[in-house]
């Protein structure tokens, strides 16, 4: 199978790794931690983020998670996302791609599987959301750079959707060294442009819709937990929204309330069969997704989506992480990373009929099915240093061991819906006096990742 061969010229070939990183922020998380705030961490004296908050809710009364988040995250001026680099040993958390290079060669594999699996369009448009330091798109272009010869004429592009100007800031750096530009003007929805270091064009921009249409290939890491999820609680009444409010009794602390009536979100996000006793919806998401749905369906390409998550079974997981540990999500804000477990059914239904979707499947069965067993053989089979050895059998580890990354992330993907049946089949031509015998078109490719693709 061509997947498969590309695969292994590419394991022939040694690449440097990526330091060790002490930690990943989805390790000690309690399952059962109530919603309410209840560290005894006292505010930041003199905490903006804080100061703006309160005053807001005592002039307008208590505010949705969903605001609080978006407030406490990406806030052009003090946002967490907007002026910190928070990745790696010294920042609050550490993801799968600062663990180890061979989540996003895989990655990279991954995507030209699916350019391969439609037709080897003529143009290729590799798009990330939230593309943090860029390492995932950096060993994703290294493996492209690899197997160039299998890419034949196509060429291809780089679109990075980033709201984080001091991200875009260490992406620009790692991507395309001093190549690239920021925009003159604000306004402008391409912010910042360049050229890789292997002379692809690359793009930044704040949203999706700027990104050019075109057959497209979508990667969402650890992304979609950062997007803002308001917060339910059914109760006698029905469902209600809990909401954030100022403490009476310490006017400057935060604390979770649930309001007496119903609100628009209480009212729209619910979904009508819903089990759960308390749910979080994030509709962020789910217009996100029918976006990359319309998009995938009308230009052709395919989304993956990874990210902790969970099937529509969980309830209460909103967490704040900092310095690698768990943190009270009201206390100091801005001061530390909020974060939701991705509810795949809910993506999935946002997504509707006009893609198909897969998944989702654990990061430890996508990671096997990609071939990530061999990969590490190769990379062992040719190195001799002990200390980067170790390094990448703890990156193994880390990322499939069940205990660690292994099941709590899991991989969702959307595909257009000739990725699974092939094109139909041609009509004869009206008139036509004898219908052409249809030659049998080949099987599609399976999805890798999502089936075995049973490398040795
Ligand atoms: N994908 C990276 C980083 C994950 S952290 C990794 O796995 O290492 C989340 C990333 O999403 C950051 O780059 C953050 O700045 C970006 N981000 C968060 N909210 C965003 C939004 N609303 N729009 C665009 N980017 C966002």
């Amino acid at each position: 199978m061509r997947t498969i061969r590309a695969l292994q010229s590419f394991n022939r070939v040694l690449v440097c790794t990526c330091p060790q990183p002490p930690s990943v922020r989805s390790w000690s998380v309690a399952q059962d931690k109530r919603f309410s705030s209840s560290s005894a961490e006292r505010p930041i004296p003199g905490n903006s983020v804080l100061r703006h908050l309160t005053s807001k809710i005592k002039s307008t009364g208590p505010i949705s998670v969903a605001e609080y988040m978006r407030e406490v995250l990406t806030n052009p001026v003090t946002g967490y996302y907007v002026q910190n680099d928070m990745l790696g040993p010294d920042g609050d958390f550490i993801t799968s791609p600062e663990i180890s290079q061979i989540f996003g060669e895989l990655l990279g594999i991954w995507c030209l599987s699916e350019w391969m699996g439609a037709g080897k369009p003529s143009h290729l448009q590799l798009v990330e959301f939230g593309p943090g330091r860029g390492s995932l798109i950096s060993d994703v272009l290294r493996v492209f750079s690899q197997l160039s010869g299998a890419l034949g004429g196509a060429t291809v592009s780089v679109h990075l959707v980033e709201v984080s100007p001091k991200l875009s800031q260490i992406q620009a750096q790692c991507l395309s060294g001093d190549q690239s530009r920021v925009s003159a003007s604000e306004d402008e929805p391409v912010y910042r442009q360049g050229t890789t270091a292997a002379g692809l064009p690359i793009s930044w921009y704040r949203n999706l819709d700027d990104v050019p249409r075109g057959f497209s290939v979508y990667l969402a890491h650890e992304f979609f937990d950062a997007l803002p999820i308001h917060k339910f609680q059914r109760t006698e009444k029905g469902w209600r929204e809990v909401m954030v409010d100022v403490d009476p009794e310490e006017p400057d602390k935060l604390r979770f309330v649930i309001v007496p009536a119903p609100t628009l979100a209480s009212t729209q996000l619910i979904q009508s069969d819903e089990k759960r006793q308390h749910v979080e919806v994030c509709p962020e998401g789910g217009v996100i997704v029918q976006r990359l749905a319309n998009r995938i369906a009308g230009d052709g390409g395919a989304a993956l989506i990874a990210d902790y998550g969970h099937d529509g079974t969980k309830t209460d997981t909103f967490r704040g992480f900092k310095g690698h540990k768990l943190h009270d999500v009201l206390a100091s804000p801005g001061s530390a990373d909020l974060t939701a477990d991705v509810d795949f059914s809910y993506l999935r239904k946002m997504a509707g009929a006009m893609v198909a979707c897969m998944g989702p499947v654990s990061q430890r069965s996508f990671l096997k099915n990609m071939g990530i067993d061999t990969r590490l053989q190769v990379l062992l089979r040719n190195c001799a240093d002990p200390s980067t050895r170790a390094q990448l059998i703890h990156g193994y580890d880390m990322l499939t061991n069940p205990a660690k990354m292994g099941e709590r992330f899991q991989f969702f993907t959307m595909l257009n819906h000739i990725r699974l049946t092939g094109p139909e089949p041609k009509q004869p031509e009206l008139g036509a006096k004898m219908a052409p015998v249809p030659r049998k078109a080949p099987a599609p490719l399976p999805v890798a990742g999502f089936s075995e693709l049973g490398l040795s």
